[in-house]
């Protein structure tokens, strides 16, 4: 195995950079450029401690005074020896510094190569792994969280119980199978699909927690439609705090789709200003109708604005029929003027209705607290592990699938041999969520989504 160096801070000027070295010549390659001023060279130090001493060029010209932490195997990050150089912060010396150490005998890292190799040294589990990135890119308290949850293994833990159970089915279906002569306990069909249905159960709900964790990790994609001149630039410019969409009360201002990010405490919205949804001559103008529609249906969050002084027109009530059983909040706005809306007809046809004056921020915070409401109450609690991403989110589903199938195949007909079979593929699933069995391209693909140094 190489030993790899890598800066491991952001390619930026501040008050200290960290180089870090990972593998079975770290320390000696620390020894070829660093001197500490104890004299102690970094093969005798202990684990966990550190030196201060300097980085001298070829030359033997100083370059840095730095600190050199030492993490011995199997107690590292990468269970390698690993040494850390905290060095000024500056780009040069940073640069230079590497190059010294990588002059002395390190290879430079791949993205992601050191928690790849922790991975590969049984340190961390592909879960945790990915995890590592989760808590880098967190934008918030929620994702932090869920990711420290994933890190400490909250999700392989779920998956690990559901495995076991599956090994233990697997087994009683095997010790049957090949020793029926022995007193073997016999496999009764309806045992199996009972035990089996409670997989399946946890399973769908694991997959179902990866929308929650695309929620938390990039934010509730927000639509805000409506007929022109509702007000809907009005309350995007509201909840964005600035105006960032064009207000004019011509109607069909609002041509394409205008994207914004908003947070909400734990939450992000994630908003889109269509334009105006009605029968248009206009060709540009029609183009962003239907991308307007498009947008709806992708969407995990439709605010729909009324114009409280003007009657329900025919677009309206296709529009209310149209966002039938979406996850919608009715926006009645402009209620500083004359009332003409029919407003029996919003409250009849949607479960929340928000009646607002965007033009006098009225009704936000009560808005905001809605859409609070609506998501946060949803998500389970980060402890109980989420599913982060596509990869284990389609693994999760490849095992759902398979037991979906033995369970089909046990209600038919004792086929055990197949149940086996298709059982066998769905802990394959399961172990390459966890990565316990996993190929190459899948592991070089998860960490070549990692920053170089991590
Ligand atoms: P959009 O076409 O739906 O994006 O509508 P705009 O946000 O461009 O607003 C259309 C017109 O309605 C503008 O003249 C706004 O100033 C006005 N407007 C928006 N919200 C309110 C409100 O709460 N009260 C009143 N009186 N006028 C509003």
């Amino acid at each position: 195995m190489s030993t790899i160096a890598a800066v491991a801070t952001p390619d930026a000027v501040g008050g200290i950079s960290v180089i870090r070295i990972s593998g079975p010549d770290a320390f000696s390659v620390c020894d070829k450029c660093f001197k500490a001023f104890n004299n102690k060279t970094a093969g005798d130090m202990e684990g966990y401690t550190c030196s201060y001493g300097l980085i001298t060029d070829e030359n033997n010209e100083r370059v840095d005074d730095v600190v050199l932490t030492v993490f011995r195997a199997p107690r590292s990050y990468t269970g390698e020896n690993v040494a850390e150089i905290s060095c000024h912060g500056g780009r040069y010396i940073t640069n230079k510094i590497l190059r010294l150490v990588l002059n002395s005998g390190a290879v430079p890292a791949q993205a992601g190569e050191f928690t790849k190799r922790a991975f590969l040294n049984g340190k961390l589990s592909l879960t945790q792994a990915e995890a590592v990135m989760d808590i880098i890119s967190s934008g918030g308290e929620a994702q932090l969280r869920y990711a420290n949850a994933l890190k400490n293994g909250s999700i392989f833990k779920r998956i690990s119980k559901i495995k076991s159970s599956l090994v233990e089915i697997l087994s009683s279906l095997a010790a049957w199978a090949d020793f029926p002569e022995e007193d073997v306990p016999e496999v009764e069909n309806d045992t199996l699909i009972c035990q089996l249905s409670t997989v399946l159960n946890e399973l769908i709900k694991i997959s179902d927690s990866y929308d929650e964790g695309r929620i938390i990790r990039e934010g509730i994609n927000t639509v805000i439609c409506g007929k022109p001149n509702v007000g809907k630039s009005t309350l995007m410019n509201c909840l964005t705090g600035y105006q960032r969409s064009i207000v004019t009360d011509i109607a069909g201002t609002t041509r394409d789709v205008i994207e914004e990010s908003v947070r909400l405490g734990d939450l992000t919205l994630r908003l889109s200003d269509t334009a105006g949804i009605r029968d248009t001559n206009d060709v540009i103008e029609g183009m962003g109708v239907d991308i307007a529609f498009d947008r709806i249906n992708e969407a995990d969050l439709i605010l729909v604005v009324f114009d409280s002084t003007s009657e329900l027109d025919n677009k309206e009530h296709d529009l209310i029929n149209k966002l039938k059983g979406k996850k919608c909040i009715a926006i009645l706005n402009k209620i500083d003027g004359d009332l003409n809306i029919n407003k029996d007809t919003l409250y009849s046809s949607f479960d929340y209705v928000v009646e607002i004056s965007a033009k006098n921020y009225v009704g936000i915070d009560e808005l905001k607290e809605i859409v609070r409401k609506l998501f946060l109450d949803h998500i389970s609690d980060a402890d109980e592990g989420i599913i982060a991403n596509e990869r284990q989110r389609s693994c999760v589903r490849g095992a759902v699938t398979d037991i979906e199938e033995a369970i089909s195949i046990l209600q038919c007909s004792d086929m055990l041999d197949a149940v086996t079979v298709v059982l066998d593929s769905a802990l394959s699933h399961l172990m390459e969520l966890t990565g316990e069995r996993v190929s190459d391209t899948v592991i070089d693909d998860v960490f070549s989504r990692f920053c170089v140094g991590k």
